[in-house]
């Protein structure tokens, strides 16, 4: 089932402990579309500057990815975020977020985009976010992610925009920020109980707490799941491994679903977004998902489903 998604496409200037990279490809529909085509088709929708390089739209679309709702504004400047990580690469600081183009941005979605079965709303204004939601009326999934700038400088909109949605994929300590509860579960309890004024949509089911290098925990009306992250050595830039991870959770339902949303599909959904995820921070920016091979994911999994077993009786 094609997926739709909105969010920024953007120059990243990122530093770590590792090493620095100015202005190379980010954005959050960019990481999540580079993990998404792994298994379905993805349609991405936002604006871009005139200082976007045609080698970077060609590198997404060289994915498969479908960039023909990408809009290059005359005149614009490419949304751009500088941030740094110290040695807990847990926690980072932004330095400078610039929308440019996303100032004023206006989405108009072609038919092609507007008929997708599954959308996802990246992280971007949360009024941007219900403006798409509400061109894809009777999508049958719908997920979005957002970030502490939105909670901070317009919350009532994010919490309209999360009532609009089955699925809220955002970082523990961001979970915890938006509800004002300490407790992740409690914190999930309470968004799962926000209804939407349109009585037509369903309201949030699903809830997916990120928890950096240790992994994601899924919350449901009934159930509870938890990864941890693929260990790995050398983690090199986390940047987008949040998006990504969201490729994976959104792409592997898109893929599997077959009507109702099971436990059973969100757990593989959360499988898949670790493996995908532990790709992305073993290198900068988009680098190894753009030369990731479908081989690798399916070897990966394997060993996450080998360390996360267990047997004994009590
Ligand atoms: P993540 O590390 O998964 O949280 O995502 C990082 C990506 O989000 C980067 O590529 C940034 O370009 C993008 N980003 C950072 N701040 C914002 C923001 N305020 N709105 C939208 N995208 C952002």
């Amino acid at each position: 089932m094609p997926i739709t998604v909105v969010g920024s496409i953007a120059y990243d200037s990122v530093k770590t402990p590792f090493g620095e990279r100015e202005r190379m490809l980010g954005g959050a529909a960019v990481h999540f579309a580079l993990a998404a085509c792994f298994f379905d088709e993805v349609r991405v929708v936002g604006p871009i500057g005139e200082d976007f390089a045609e080698e970077d739209l060609e590198a997404i679309r060289q994915r498969g990815v479908d960039v023909s709702d990408v809009e290059r504004v005359a005149g614009g400047k490419t949304f751009f975020w500088r941030g740094e990580y110290g040695w807990d690469l847990n926690t980072r600081e932004t330095l400078d977020t610039q929308l440019g183009v996303f100032e004023g941005f206006k989405p108009k979605l072609s038919e092609r985009s507007r008929e997708s079965e599954v959308l996802f709303l990246a992280n971007i204004q949360p009024d941007l976010q219900r403006e798409v939601r509400a061109q894809l009326p009777h999508a049958g999934f719908v997920a979005l992610d957002s970030m502490n700038l939105w909670i901070e400088i317009a919350r009532d909109s994010l919490v309209q925009a999360i009532a609009e949605v089955d699925c809220l994929i955002l970082n523990d300590a961001e979970l915890r920020q938006l509800t004002r509860k300490p407790n992740l579960l409690s914190a999930a309890r309470e968004v799962l109980s926000w209804k939407p004024h349109d009585t037509e949509l369903r309201g949030p089911s699903v809830i997916v707490a990120k928890l950096g290098e240790y992994g994601a925990a899924l919350i449901t009306r009934d159930g509870f799941f938890a990864l941890p992250a693929y260990p790995l050595e050398s983690v090199i830039d986390p940047t987008g491994a949040g998006d990504t991870f969201a490729g994976g959770l959104v792409g592997y339902i898109a893929a599997n679903r077959n009507g109702e949303i099971t436990d059973e599909l969100l757990r593989g959904a959360m499988a898949h977004a670790t493996v995908l995820a532990s790709f992305n921070v073993e290198d900068f920016g988009t680098e190894r998902v753009l030369r990731l091979a479908r081989e690798e994911i399916g070897s990966r999994l394997e060993e996450l489903r080998a360390i996360t077993q267990f047997s004994g009786t009590p």
